[in-house]
């Protein structure tokens, strides 16, 4: 049967959601004949203004939209960012790094961590950190690329993602989106209107009364969820029990010059704040609960552990952790914050904005909207969500923190069943079982267990092929590759130069 394909696309929402979906969208479908898409914005409600740090599957998006990175990197004033530092989380005065790549360097297929926890028995205290280049070099402000072509050399072992100023990217994308056929029109909608017999949207009415039709509508209109919840009652599915941050407040402040090629997160009294360092300001947040924590002493808090001058007054955002029920309904898809939100710990909103496009694009629907696909459609979604919040909550459950009343919930909190059995592995033979295609990386989990304190029991059998003596002495030469290969990358700076960025 001859499919009988979308038309009209309507994307309802112009922040980093809206403008990812159509400029994705007209990339691979641009070319359908009678495709149009059409995104409305309202720059008189504006954007939510933060979602500035990313995790390297953005490095992917962008190839696929075939954008230029030292293009990218100038007009969006972003940096580079080889993992995230977390400070204080465990207690005060410690830290750890959560890298991406991988740790080490190949054993013949067996996690590295392994010979690593073996070490430890054997009495070699050298944290994990220090067998990570992007770690190691990091914390020295140095950045280089991946090198894949260099199987013997830690950098075949580095990933990395961005930091970037949110509204000059969607900026960026806009250009590209329009650039190959999408239209934007300026409104507020003010009325959602419904087709009587299928329950689908038909059109959304604009303040001016403009009317625009539509077969498919994406809702990336933000928290407020326009047509998934206002007009299609989705329903919330809330997780604040695990996740009890619900504001944040955020202001951006001058840089002084430090470029290290990551994002922080330190952890304060009621939550944790951010700081991510941009070309040309660093963005800084502090994630907190209402329940623990007046907005007026967030504010104040923050703003007296910034490292420079401010450059706005303190911005208040409210949310709630947790996901629409459905993302899909009928014909209309939420993508964004319309579809859900966990909060930026591990800077993943704007990859789950991805990867709910990538699935819309695999199952592209036709006028039927054939449920069965619907129903895939949303069970995906609501895994995306569930694999990120329990390695969220690792974070807070797995602290010595008892200073306040929050880290006290926290530290207490039953984990979620999925947590609880990573937990119990690890915990007995310092194993990590990635579930199916689960976003983080047994590395991601190896470094906040281990970075969080978590004690693994044992350690794989086969690091024993390598005898005591062996192991240690491998051990020493691979830290020493990573220490030597460290030295040895350009500082971050000179390579932003060498693009024709400015500070
Ligand atoms: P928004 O930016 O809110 O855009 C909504 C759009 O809908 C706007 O264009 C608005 O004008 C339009 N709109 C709404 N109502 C109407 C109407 N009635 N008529 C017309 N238009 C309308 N993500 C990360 O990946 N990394 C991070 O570090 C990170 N940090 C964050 C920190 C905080 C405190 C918060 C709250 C979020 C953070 N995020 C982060 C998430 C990230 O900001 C969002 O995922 C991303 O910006 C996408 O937002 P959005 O486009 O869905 O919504």
């Amino acid at each position: 049967m001859r499919p009988d394909p979308i038309r009209r696309v309507v994307i309802v929402g112009g922040g980093t959601a809206g403008w990812m979906a159509a400029a994705a969208i007209t990339r691979v479908l641009g070319e359908m004949p009678g495709l149009s898409i059409e995104l409305v914005e309202s720059e008189e409600i504006g954007t939510v203004g933060v979602g500035e740090a990313t995790i390297p599957q953005i490095v992917l998006f962008n190839k696929m939209l075939g954008i230029d990175e030292a293009e990218f990197v100038r007009e969006t004033r972003a940096t580079y960012k080889l993992g995230i530092e977390f400070v204080d989380w465990v207690r005060p005065g410690h830290r750890y790094v959560h890298p991406f790549g991988f740790y080490g360097l190949d054993m013949k297929g067996i996690e590295f961590h392994h010979f690593w926890l073996k070490g430890r028995e054997l009495g070699d205290p050298t944290p994990l950190d220090a067998y990570s280049l992007g770690i190691v070099g990091g914390l020295q402000g140095r950045f280089a690329h991946p090198r894949p072509d260099q199987p013997s050399s830690p950098l075949s072992r580095l990933g990395y993602a961005f930091q970037f100023d949110a509204g000059l990217y969607a900026r960026f994308l806009r250009r590209l989106a329009e650039a190959n056929g999408a239209t934007r029109t300026e409104g507020r909608i003010v009325d959602v209107e419904r087709d009587p017999e299928t329950g689908h949207v038909a059109a959304v009415v604009l303040q001016s009364g403009a009317r625009i039709e539509g077969d498919l509508f994406l809702d990336c209109s933000g928290f407020r969820g326009l047509l998934i919840e206002g007009a299609m009652a989705a329903g919330f599915e809330d997780w604040t029990q695990w996740l009890p941050c619900d504001r944040a407040v955020a202001v951006p402040c001058a840089n002084g010059g430090d470029r290290q090629p990551l994002t922080r997160s330190t952890a304060r009294g009621a939550g944790w704040q951010w700081r991510i360092p941009l070309q040309h300001r660093i963005g800084n947040g502090y994630v907190y609960s209402s329940a623990h924590l007046s907005d007026e002493e967030a504010a104040a808090t923050l703003l007296a552990n910034l490292d420079g001058v401010p450059l706005a007054d303190p911005r208040l955002l409210r949310f709630t952790a947790g996901h629409r029920r459905r993302a899909w309904i009928g014909n209309v898809v939420a993508l964004g914050l319309a579809g859900g939100f966990l909060e930026p710990l591990e800077s993943t909103s704007i990859h789950l904005v991805q990867s709910a496009i990538a699935r819309l694009l695999t199952y592209w629907p036709t006028r039927r909207f054939d449920q069965l696909e619907i129903d895939r459609f949303n069970a995906a979604h609501v895994c995306d969500y569930l694999e990120i919040r329990d390695f969220l909550v690792l974070h807070y459950k797995a602290t010595e923190r008892a200073d306040t009343p929050f880290w006290d919930y926290c530290r207490t909190l039953e984990p979620p069943p999925g947590l609880a059995g990573k937990l119990a592995i690890f915990g007995a033979n310092g194993r990590i079982f990635r579930e199916g295609n689960e976003l983080f990386t047994e590395t991601s989990w190896l470094s906040v267990m281990v970075g969080q304190g978590v004690e693994a029991g044992g350690y794989h059998p086969a690091a024993d092929l390598l005898s005591d003596a062996e192991t240690l002495t491998r051990l020493q030469h691979i830290r020493q590759v990573i220490a030597d290969t460290a030295s040895l990358l350009p500082h971050q700076d000179e390579l932003l130069r060498q693009m024709g960025c400015g500070p």
